[in-house]
């Protein structure tokens, strides 16, 4: 794949390093490609970032066929930059676009495209301790047309926006509420891709957590509202005496590339984990007889986010005391070790 470069006139001002939040300050560049029916993936581009036209019958606004991926250019201590299992956001967006009838871009591509916008803005990957590049590979439908069906034309591109530490003082243990009405996912439908819809339909639930005070939601299976299945933008996993479980990636959880990492490093360290389905009231059960150890969710945002309290209904169990537990930190210590260079990559994720 070449790609073509188009200078920007005037380079922005950059933000403030110690007070980024998360998402607010796009980069220079962004990366371009587009995608029709008679001459497939053509123009790869990056080209100042800034707002594009589309007609409004374009049928992404209509029919949300619009996929998505999340991840992070992290600054090592000898200030070289490195990616994290990047073959993985761009596989996991090939099962995304093929639930969607979207067409693939090829994997090789993906990663080409990512270390190439990230050159380009190197200057934009901060150094403070635990703040990041994050970078977001989207994909949608770009055909002005009424009508459900598959596009003629799509846009695939990517924008970056350097994020500040997620817990500027340690690890946070947040409160979470079962949603027990509304469902993010059914069997047979999209859950496990990271489409736009999922998390439209999500954001009710949200809400409703907020206004009781709970900051996340855990989702049950759409199908029995039984099972536990995943958090807002996290997969979640329990340690039950000893034992850890995580719902398993059969369609209705996004299958995360934290949660991989994490289920390698704890078999790597002798637990027995469980991807499973845990029913809600078994989970509440062990917390009420003292079994339920830790709870942390995980994701590329976060990396981990501990979980101080779960409930469900009326029903409200306290993990570790509302403190981080301590495989939550030590899990946390060493993947944040591995993605900022810190620790060596004995598996070999980074690149
Ligand atoms: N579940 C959902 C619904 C998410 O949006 C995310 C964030 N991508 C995750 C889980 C965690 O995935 P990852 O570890 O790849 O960031």
């Amino acid at each position: 794949m070449e790609i073509r470069f188009e200078k920007r006139e005037q380079l922005k001002e950059k933000p403030d390093w110690n007070n980024l939040g998360f998402g607010k300050y796009m980069t220079d560049y962004m990366f371009v490609c587009d995608w029709d029916r008679e001459i497939g993936w053509h123009d790869a581009r990056i080209v100042p970032e800034g707002p594009i036209e589309l007609d409004p019958a374009c049928m992404t606004l209509h029919y949300a066929q619009e996929t998505f991926e999340g991840m992070k250019a992290y600054r090592r201590e000898d200030g070289k930059i490195q990616l994290f299992r990047p073959e993985m956001n761009a596989k996991r967006m090939i099962n995304s676009n093929e639930r969607l009838c979207m067409p693939a871009f090829p994997v090789e591509d993906f990663v080409a495209a990512v270390k190439a916008l990230v050159k380009t803005e190197q200057d934009w990957v901060p150094s403070q301790k635990d703040t990041s590049l994050y970078i977001r590979p989207f994909m949608f439908a770009t055909e002005a047309a009424l009508g459900v069906h598959m596009a003629k034309s799509y846009k695939f591109m990517i924008l970056c926006c350097p994020v500040g530490a997620y817990y500027a003082t340690g690890l946070d243990p947040v409160k979470i509420l079962v949603e027990n009405e509304l469902v993010r996912a059914v069997a047979g439908g999209t859950g496990f891709t990271k489409c736009g819809g999922n998390y439209a339909g999500s954001i009710a639930g949200q809400v409703k957590a907020e206004k009781l005070g709970y900051s996340q939601v855990l989702w049950l299976d759409g199908n029995e509202r039984k099972y536990v299945e995943e958090v807002g933008t996290m997969n979640i996993m329990f340690k039950i005496d000893g034992e850890i479980w995580t719902a398993p990636t059969v369609g209705t959880v996004l299958p995360g590339v934290t949660r991989d990492s994490m289920i390698h490093l704890l078999r790597d360290w002798g637990y027995n984990v469980r991807e499973e389905r845990l029913a809600i009231d078994d989970l509440m059960k062990a917390g009420h007889e003292g079994k339920l150890e830790e709870v942390f969710g995980t994701g590329t945002a976060a990396v981990i986010s501990p979980v101080g309290e779960l409930r469900f209904k009326d029903d409200v169990v306290v993990i570790n005391g509302g403190k981080t537990g301590e495989l939550t930190q030590k899990l946390y210590d060493t993947l944040t070790g591995i993605q900022w260079g810190r620790l060596e990559d004995k598996y070999g994720w980074t690149t």
